[in-house]
Order: C-alpha cells, then sequence, then structure tokens
C-alpha cells in the first residue's frame, strides 16, 4: 500500500488517484492516523490540481461513509428528500419548503447548518424560537418524520465525521474554495441522509458566494455529478442572489417572514423559491409529472394551511411549547408576545423621489453581522433579534421621505458611518429602470439529473 507522502505526491504532480487511494486518505483522517500537515498538504494538492469527477464521486462516497449512515422504513421508499442552498441573504426557503413537502406527503431529514460571515443559517433562525431544539438524535428524528414528516436539526456527531476534520483544516490552509472539496462535503452529507432525491439551490450574484451564473454553474455541474453517482437523484437550480430574498433579513424577523408565507401572505421571490425547488423534488420522485404540476402542489400546501399545520407541529416535536406553537401559528398574533424584539428600531427615509431600483443586500446583510446577527468565527454567539425589515419593493414608486428600511438593533448601535452605508445601499431611480428589475423572476436555470 502508498503511503500518506505517496499519495501527496500523486495529486501534487498532477496524477490522478485511485478509488483505493482516495480510500485510504479518507480512512486515515477518519481514524486519525494521519498528521494534521499531510491532510493540509493534501487538500492544497487537491485545491491546485482539482480532480476528475470519478475521484470526486469516491471522494464524496468515502467521506459519506466514514460514519453513521441513516436508513428509513420501507414504506418511506421514494418519498425521503431534501434541499441544501448555497447561502444568500434572507434565505428562508427552508422553513417554508420543509413543511410543505412534509404536507405533500413527503419525508424530509434536512439537516442544516449555522450562518457564518454575511450569510445566515437556517437553525440559528429556528433557535430565535424558546424552546427550538435543533439537537436531536437519530432516533428522535425518524419518529419525528414519522408523525410530521419534516424535522430541521443540527447534524449529528456521527453523521460524516471525515468532513468535520477536513472542514476545520480547510478553513485553516485556505482551501474551503475548491469545487471537488466543496462537492464532497455537501454531496457526503446529504448522500448520510440517504435519501431519494435532492435539490440544491446554487446561488450566483452580489450577495452570493458565485458572483455569476458561469461559476454557479460550475459548482452546480459538479454537485449534480456527485449527487447521482451516489444513486439519489440530484437536481440544481440557478438563482438570482443580489439583493434580499423577501424583505426581512435577521433570525427572529426571517421567521416571522416565514410564518407570514406559511399563512399565505408570503411574498412572491420568496414563494418562486419555495415552489421552484419543491416542484423539482416532486417530478424527481414521481409525485407530480411536470414542473408546473409540482409548483402547484407545492403552493397549494403552503396558501391552503397544511405547511402550517407541519410547521407547527415540528416546532411541538422539537421542543415549542404547545401554547407557543399555536401562538405563533395563529392568523392574527403578535409574533413579539413569543420571539424577542430588539430594543430600539430607526427607520431610514428616501432622500430622492423616484423608482426604487435597487438594494445591495450584500452591504446590508454585512452591516446587520457588525451589529450582532451574524458571527465572524464558528462557534460565537449571535443576537436573534438583530435585523432589518426592507419596508419597499423593487419598482415601488416613491416620494421623497419615505420609510424604506427599519431596523432593529440592541446594546450595539450602528455608527454614523453604518447609517450612511445603510442609506448608500438603496438606489432610487428613473421609472425606466425599475421596470426590468421589478419584472426579474430568481431562478435563471434547472439542471436536472440525465
Ligand atoms: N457547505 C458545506 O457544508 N461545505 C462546504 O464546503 C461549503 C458549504
Amino acid at each position: 500500500m502508498e503511503s500518506i507522502p505517496d499519495l501527496i505526491r500523486k495529486k501534487r504532480d498532477g496524477e490522478t488517484l485511485s478509488d483505493e487511494e482516495i480510500k485510504t486518505f479518507i480512512k486515515a483522517v477518519s481514524d486519525d492516523s494521519i498528521q494534521d500537515c499531510q491532510i493540509g498538504a493534501m487538500l492544497m494538492a487537491i485545491w491546485i490540481r482539482g480532480m476528475v469527477n470519478t475521484e470526486t464521486t469516491t471522494l464524496t462516497q468515502e467521506m459519506m461513509t466514514s460514519g453513521e449512515v441513516m436508513s428509513w422504513p420501507k414504506e418511506w421508499a421514494g418519498m425521503v428528500v431534501d434541499k441544501h442552498s448555497t447561502g444568500g441573504v434572507g434565505d428562508k426557503v427552508s422553513l417554508v419548503l420543509a413543511p410543505a413537502l412534509a404536507a405533500c406527503g413527503c419525508k424530509v431529514p434536512m439537516i442544516s447548518g449555522r450562518g457564518l460571515a454575511f450569510t445566515g443559517g437556517t437553525l440559528d433562525k429556528l433557535e430565535s424560537i424558546p424552546g427550538y431544539s435543533v439537537n436531536q438524535s437519530g432516533a428522535q428524528i425518524r419518529e419525528i418524520l414519522e408523525s410530521v414528516g419534516c424535522c430541521i436539526v443540527g447534524q449529528t456527531k456521527k453523521l460524516v465525521p471525515a468532513d468535520r476534520v477536513l472542514y476545520a483544516l480547510r478553513d485553516a490552509t485556505s482551501t474551503v474554495d475548491s469545487l471537488p472539496l466543496i462537492t464532497g462535503s455537501i454531496i457526503s452529507k446529504k448522500g448520510a441522509e440517504s435519501l431519494n432525491a435532492l435539490v440544491l439551490d446554487v446561488k450566483f450574484g452580489r450577495a452570493a458566494l458565485y458572483k455569476n451564473q458561469k461559476s454557479a454553474k460550475e459548482l452546480a455541474q459538479s454537485l449534480v455529478n456527485a449527487g447521482n453517482s451516489l444513486g439519489m437523484r440530484t437536481a440544481a437550480v440557478l438563482s438570482l442572489m443580489h439583493t434580499v430574498i423577501g424583505r426581512c433579513v435577521g433570525n427572529s424577523l426571517e421567521v416571522i417572514e416565514s410564518l407570514e408565507t406559511l399563512k399565505g401572505r408570503g411574498p412572491d421571490d420568496l414563494m418562486e423559491l419555495v415552489t421552484t425547488l419543491g416542484g423539482v423534488l416532486l417530478v424527481m420522485i414521481g409525485l407530480v409529472s411536470d414542473q408546473s404540476e409540482g409548483q402547484k402542489k407545492i403552493s397549494d400546501a403552503v396558501i391552503g394551511g397544511a405547511a402550517l399545520s407541519k410547521f407547527q407541529a415540528m416546532m411541538e416535536k422539537q421542543g415549542v411549547a404547545k401554547e407557543k406553537a399555536l401562538s405563533l401559528c395563529s392568523t392574527q398574533t403578535d409574533y413579539f408576545s413569543v420571539l424577542k424584539k430588539a430594543k430600539h428600531q430607526v427607520e431610514l427615509k428616501t432622500s430622492t423621489k423616484g423608482v426604487i431600483a435597487d438594494v445591495d443586500g450584500l452591504v446590508l446583510a454585512k452591516i446587520l453581522q457588525k451589529l450582532g446577527a451574524g458571527r465572524s468565527k464558528a462557534g460565537e454567539p449571535i443576537n436573534h433579534s438583530v435585523g432589518a425589515e426592507l419596508l419597499v419593493s423593487l419598482g415601488q414608486k416613491v416620494e421623497k421621505g419615505v420609510s424604506w428600511l427599519r431596523l432593529h438593533y440592541d446594546d450595539l448601535a450602528p455608527t454614523s458611518d453604518q447609517m450612511n452605508q445603510l442609506q448608500n445601499i438603496l438606489t432610487v431611480g428613473k421609472h425606466e429602470d425599475a421596470k426590468i428589475k421589478e419584472k426579474e423572476t430568481l431562478v435563471k436555470e434547472i439542471l436536472l439529473p440525465h
């Protein structure tokens, strides 16, 4: 058997690693028989040299089986689905989509992550609901799926241990942004959920990791290839991420907007993403015959209230007191009787008359992160009540002096420089500029399994 330095040399020199060699590397990572410096060197060699499709597939497969692979009752065969997003500003799709899919009869063991830098995390959003516990064992996940159909939980310790080691070292060695390493990390975790179908929301634009559609498509294709080679029907949706999804950013505020959407009062852009991603999944598992039927089924589950009932049941199963879950899901409710409200709210006003042409989601997210809504290092605490509500929509005509953003903050007050930066994220233009944006939909391309 080749030694670890031999494997590193091989990849360093641009050769293709065999299945056995990748297996040897991942086994050494999992049983701790390799030095961190050797892992770091291999990661850098992969970052520089890349991997061919077969190498990426083997890497993903070996990472997936480095820990527990979930198993489901045979009655659920064909119905176990999930989605993953590469992260955006105000991205609350999972909170609406998981219960909508459950309402359509799917089983959704949604294992989500926490926010880092300017992107929010689904787990952080849900933890703004008092009592909600994201820590559920494999047996508890199965029980929630049995009775409700969906859960949104954190990664269990037993799932893909190789990724935990590799991810920490990728961070330390500047090798996070490698196509095969990202693919292995994301798809191995989804593969360990033993899904029948997976849809990926790969975002591109100013407020996304990938700035243009071409680079996002490269990642999407790599993810789709790896997922399908593991036997999981995998598709990707390429969607635009320039501004804010919906109108709210910040953990509690996004929970409120998700609940409003589940009550049939959601913004069009959020509903577009929910119905498109859900529709793709329903087509892949054969529950509907085409995309438009799938989108309608998801939309009906949201608008008709079936998804809201699933969300309420999921909250209760994951630790939220019955009366709190009921209050949050009531048609008319004061959300802040359950969720914590920030001490201060301030409204920013338009400085000119015109039409709302643009809102820079990236700058907004970065400022909110500094005010406590997000973390710059894994493990840092966050303030769930910090956030912002957009009070206007793209394409809307406004007068000078109209409130366009409500900022929620606590003890960490925005500096005057931050207030100026916030004011500058808004572009008020002439009517012609705005017309185009108003009509723009977010979904730009769908990659289906072959
Ligand atoms: N999310 C993951 O889980 N892994 C990556 O490498 C990137 C995003």
